[in-house]
């Protein structure tokens, strides 16, 4: 049985994928991909998520487009030795960080936002010079199976492979041996990965999820907090990894809080959102199901309708919850929004650091004092002060959690390196090749190594 490993790894080693012409060819063939083919990504998307097609334009044509245009135009900087300083033991020498690819790339991804959780670690994989192996999920079946056409026709299949299909074949895929194994989804899984990667000892980056707590101080803008909670939250019908998962507001500032995002979420989508063509639907019935049994841990302060046969759950906000219930202990991942009053912030930081470091953070407060406060005693893989999910769309901020939501931060030049490894070289010259450190050892060398040392 021949592994789609070993294929590429053939190619790889007769140096293929190395020249900076091939892979900037590589990932213009990825944006030309995407721009043909639009129409056909984003009613796939509508099919598995009624993704907008605002939103599936935002979040899974452009960004993408922008994160691989980017490569592009940096490939050569990216790529570029490092000279770094020598100390005088060592000259005369100069000194290198030469950046090399690592192999064979094993990318897979979750089914939330499909296509850019796949392509955009799969172009920082071809930027840094690596032949690659993308795996997208099943559960989105109608963008895996467009992917699944389409990449064979644009891409150089002897470096670039799709495979399709769910458990086993993901399982078949984690027996091989790759060089780096680039993960998105959730921690269950995400620890057979590491588990598997052990064998071979292959790197591991893990974008993992968990529950992404937000602070409201008495302080906050509250219009504007609750618009920027509601965009955050209800974007993709709140499957987001990065979504707001519960709010935790000062209790003085609560009531007027729930008003404010009350407004925030009619002029958004209308009285019915069910009827709203800005506002998507629950992934597939088992995710749906899940939802609906959580949302009975609390009184509904707003929304709470739903439809089986449509997937559809309206935008939901929970108060007076039974903080010992599932819907607190696990990530949400779907449109139901608890929010828990708190006497202050301290309440709210002890709260979050009892729990595992989340994948984002917000707080939102005019005090600089609060802002500072929740920064300084609390960890998360990125934070966004008085907003939501934006820090993820600046690549010079490499995104990424800690802990249980995960290990390796990607996105713009972060995600080259992390498929690269930065070989130190250091080049003598041999017009002096003095003898002071050669033995035999004597007393007058050791006085003069001494000075040096
Ligand atoms: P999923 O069910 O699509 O699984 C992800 C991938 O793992 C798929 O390709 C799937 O085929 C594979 N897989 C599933 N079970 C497997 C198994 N037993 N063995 C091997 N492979 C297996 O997606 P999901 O896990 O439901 O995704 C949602 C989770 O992902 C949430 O926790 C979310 O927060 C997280 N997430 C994180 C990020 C991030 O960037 N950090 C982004 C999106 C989603």
């Amino acid at each position: 049985m021949t592994f789609v490993a070993d294929t590429l790894r053939i190619a790889y080693e007769k140096g293929l994928t190395r020249p900076l012409a091939w892979r900037k060819h590589q990932l213009e063939q990825l944006v030309k991909m995407l721009e043909e083919n639009e129409s056909t990504f984003l009613e796939a998307l509508a099919t598995d998520l009624g993704k907008p097609s605002v939103e599936g334009f935002m979040t899974d044509i452009a960004f993408v487009t922008g994160e691989v245009k980017s490569m592009i135009k940096n490939l050569k900087k990216w790529n570029k030795p490092e000279r770094v300083g020598t100390p005088l033991v060592a000259l005369p020498a100069t000194s290198r960080l030469i950046p090399e690819p690592l192999g064979v790339v094993l990318v897979i991804a979750p089914w939330n936002y499909p296509i850019q959780l796949l392509l955009v670690p799969v172009a920082g994989a071809i930027a840094a010079g690596n032949a690659v192996v993308m795996k997208p999920s099943e559960v989105s079946a109608a963008t895996a199976e467009v992917l699944g056409r389409l990449v064979p026709k644009y891409m150089d299949t002897s470096a670039v492979a799709i495979v399709e299909g769910g458990v086993p074949e993901t399982t078949a895929l984690l027996e091989q041996r790759f060089d780096h194994i680039f993960y998105t989804g959730n921690g269950t899984v995400g620890r057979i990965v590491m588990a598997a990667a052990v064998k071979n000892l292959t790197p591991v980056t893990l974008e993992l999820g968990g529950k992404s707590p937000v602070l409201i101080d008495a302080s906050a803008n509250l219009r504007v907090a609750a618009r920027r909670i509601a965009w955050g939250k209800w974007l993709n019908a709140g499957q987001t990894c990065v979504a707001p998962d519960y709010v935790m507001v000062d209790a003085t500032v609560r009531d007027a809080f729930l008003a404010e995002l009350g407004k925030a979420i009619a002029e958004f989508y209308g009285a019915d959102p069910k009827a709203s063509e800005s506002y998507g639907r629950i992934v597939s019935p088992r995710h749906f199901d899940r939802l609906v049994a959580l949302a009975g841990a609390g009184t509904i302060a707003i929304g709470g309708e739903t439809d089986a046969s449509s997937r559809y759950i309206a935008p939901t906000v929970l108060v007076d919850v039974d903080m010992a219930a599932p819907i607190m202990e696990e990530e949400i991942f779907g449109p139901l929004l608890p929010v828990i009053d708190v006497p202050s912030m301290n309440e709210a930081i002890s709260y979050v650091n009892a729990h595992p470091h989340p994948l984002a953070l917000y707080v939102f407060a005019e005090k600089k004092s609060i802002v500072a406060d929740v920064l300084n005693r609390t960890t998360a893989g990125g934070v966004t002060v008085n907003g939501t999910i934006m820090h993820l769309t600046n690549p010079k901020l490499p995104f990424g959690g800690i802990g249980e939501s995960g290990m390796g931060g990607y996105h713009g030049k972060a995600g080259v390196r992390l498929f690269q490894h930065l070989k130190p070289v250091l080049s003598r010259g041999t017009k002096l090749d003095p003898s002071i450190a050669y033995p035999p050892y004597t007393d007058r060398k050791a006085k003069i190594l001494r000075k040096f040392l």
